[in-house]
C-alpha cells in the first residue's frame, strides 16, 4: 500500500491554508435577504463567499458547479460512485462584544479568530485543501468527490433543499461542522404545537382570571422567562405572598406588580439547549405549577392543569405514554420551547420533540392523538425531521475511524446526539470534525476561533478520508 504522510502534505501548504482560510473570513457571509437579488437570493455577502469557493476550484482545476445561487460544488476523480463532503458559507451574525474584528480573522495564540472560523468556513477551507492535496498526488481514483457547498445552512437550510432537488444525492459522505471523532446518530426532531379547544362551559366562581400568560420563543430552547397577568383584585395580596414564597422555595427569582389594575408576575428560569430540558428551569412550567393552585377560571384552570399533570415533572414523555429509548441514541426528550395563553383564545404549548433513531414518529404521534382525545387539546402545525443514522457496521465508518485513529492516536468513539447536524441532509452520511474531543465549542459565540493545528490536522484526516474512500488502494484491489 502506498504511504503518504498526510501531515507532511498538509505542512507544505500550510501558509496557503492559513491564508486562504483569513480571506474567505473577511467575507460578511450573513444571511441579509434585504440585500437579496435574482442571482443572490440570500444577500451579497452569502454570494460573494459562494463564489469565493467556485472560483478558488475553477483556478485549481476542479469542475464547478452554482446551483441556482444558493449551493454549489467541486468535483473531482472518477467513476460512477461519489463521495460527498457537505460543507457551508453562511454564517450567524457576529454579534457584540468581540475583542478583534469579527471578520478581521486576526491571529492570536495559534488561533484565527472570526466569525465562522470554526463553523464551518475554517472546515470548508480544511476539506478543500484535503482534495487539492489528493489531487496533486495524482493517484488513481475509483470514485468521484465532490464538496458541496451549501449557504443557508444556519437559517432554513433552502441551500441543501434546493440542491438535492437538482443535483446527484452522494453514495456516502461527511460533513466537516461539527465534532470530531464520528457523530453516527442524530435524534429525530419533530415541533408542534399542543393547541386548547375552547371549553363549552365556563364556571363563575373563580376567584382569579388569567388574562395572558406567555413564556418562550422557540420550540428548542427552555424558556428562561414566563409573564402572567391577573385579574385577582380581591386575592392580591395572598397570591404576592404566596409568589414570593414559591420563588423562593424554587430557588427562582421574580416580581410582581400591579399595572392599570392587573397583577402582573414575572419569573426568571434557566434557559437551556431543548435537546436536554433537564440542563434548564422553565420558567412557563414553573409559573404554570404556581398558577395551577389558585382558584382559576375554566378555560385557566385546564390550560395549566395540563401543562403541570403532563410536563410538570418529566422530560421524557412519561405522562403522555411516548417515552421511548434504544442503545444507540438514549432516551426520547420533551421540551416546552413556548407557552401562550390569552382569556379571548385560550391556551397553548410549542413542544420539541426529539426522538431515538428506532423509533417511529408515525407511531408515536398516533400515541399522542390517541392520548389527547377528552384532554381538549389537539395537534397543530406538525414539522418533522426524521433520525440520521449510519450503522457502525458500514464501511463508511470503518474508514474514518481508521483514518482518525491514524492521524490522532485517539480511539475514533462513535456519538449519538440529540441535536441535528448537517449531515442528515445526506442519504448516508456523518459528521465528521471539526472540533476535537476536550476543545470548548465556540461556534455561534463572540471571539469564535480555530486552534491553526487543529485546522491543519482536520486538513490531514480529511485528506487521508477521500484517498481511502475515494482512490484505488492497495487494499482495495
Ligand atoms: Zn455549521
Amino acid at each position: 500500500m502506498q504511504h503518504i504522510d498526510w501531515s507532511k502534505q498538509v505542512e507544505s501548504r500550510k501558509h496557503m491554508v492559513i491564508e486562504d482560510t483569513q480571506k474567505f473570513l473577511h467575507i460578511k457571509s450573513v444571511l441579509d435577504e434585504d440585500d437579496a437579488s435574482a442571482d443572490a437570493p440570500l444577500g451579497k455577502g452569502v454570494k460573494e463567499a459562494l463564489e469565493f469557493m467556485l472560483q478558488k476550484g475553477e483556478a485549481d482545476g476542479f469542475t464547478i458547479k452554482n446551483v441556482g445561487n444558493l449551493a454549489g460544488h467541486i468535483e473531482f476523480g472518477e467513476g460512477s460512485e461519489l463521495v460527498g463532503i457537505l460543507c457551508h458559507v453562511d454564517v450567524v451574525p457576529e454579534g457584540d462584544g468581540w475583542s478583534s474584528d469579527p471578520y478581521g480573522a486576526e491571529i492570536r495564540d495559534g488561533k484565527i479568530f472570526a466569525r465562522g472560523a470554526i463553523d464551518d468556513k475554517g472546515p470548508t477551507i480544511a476539506a478543500y485543501y484535503a482534495m487539492k492535496i489528493v489531487k496533486e498526488l495524482g493517484v488513481p481514483m475509483n470514485r468521484r468527490v465532490r464538496m458541496i457547498i451549501g449557504t443557508d445552512e444556519e437559517s432554513n437550510w433552502r441551500c441543501v433543499e434546493h440542491y438535492f432537488k437538482h443535483e446527484e444525492m452522494p453514495t456516502m459522505g461527511f460533513a466537516p461542522d461539527a465534532d470530531f471523532p464520528i457523530i453516527h446518530a442524530e435524534k429525530g426532531i419533530a415541533d408542534f404545537d399542543l393547541v386548547q379547544s375552547p371549553l363549552a362551559e365556563q364556571n363563575n366562581d373563580f376567584q382569579v382570571e388569567v388574562l395572558t400568560f406567555q413564556s418562550g420563543k422557540r420550540y428548542n430552547m427552555v424558556p428562561d422567562f414566563a409573564k402572567a397577568e391577573l385579574d385577582a383584585l380581591k386575592d392580591q395580596t395572598d397570591i404576592i405572598q404566596c409568589f414570593n414564597n414559591y420563588i423562593r422555595d424554587n430557588d427562582l427569582s421574580g416580581r410582581q406588580y400591579v399595572d392599570g389594575g392587573r397583577l402582573v408576575l414575572e419569573l426568571e428560569g434557566v434557559s437551556a439547549h431543548g435537546m436536554e430540558p433537564n440542563k434548564g428551569k422553565n420558567a412557563g412550567i414553573f409559573l404554570a405549577k404556581f398558577l395551577v393552585k389558585l382558584k382559576l377560571n375554566a378555560q385557566a384552570q385546564q390550560y395549566f392543569q395540563f401543562v403541570t399533570s403532563y410536563f410538570g415533572n418529566d422530560s421524557r414523555g412519561r405522562a403522555l405514554g411516548v417515552q421511548f429509548r434504544d442503545d444507540v441514541s438514549g432516551e426520547l426528550t420533551i421540551n416546552v420551547g413556548k407557552l401562550h395563553y390569552t382569556k379571548e383564545s385560550g391556551g397553548v404549548l410549542g413542544l420539541n420533540l426529539r426522538y431515538p433513531v428506532t423509533q417511529k414518529i408515525e407511531d408515536t404521534k398516533e400515541k399522542l392523538e390517541l392520548f389527547l382525545q377528552n384532554k381538549g387539546f389537539v395537534i397543530d402545525n406538525f414539522t418533522n425531521s426524521n433520525p440520521h443514522y449510519v450503522e457502525a457496521s458500514d464501511p463508511l465508518i470503518r474508514t474514518l475511524q481508521k483514518v482518525y485513529e491514524e492521524q490522532t492516536g485517539q480511539e475514533a468513539e462513535l456519538l449519538a446526539i440529540g441535536g441535528g447536524t448537517y449531515a442528515r441532509s445526506l442519504k448516508s452520511g456523518v459528521a465528521f470534525g471539526p472540533l476535537f474531543p476536550g476543545r470548548e465549542d465556540i461556534a455561534h459565540q463572540r471571539d469564535e476561533y480555530i486552534v491553526i493545528d487543529d485546522l491543519l490536522k482536520a486538513t490531514a484526516i480529511y485528506a487521508q478520508a477521500i484517498y481511502e474512500l475515494a482512490c484505488v488502494t492497495d487494499q482495495k484491489e
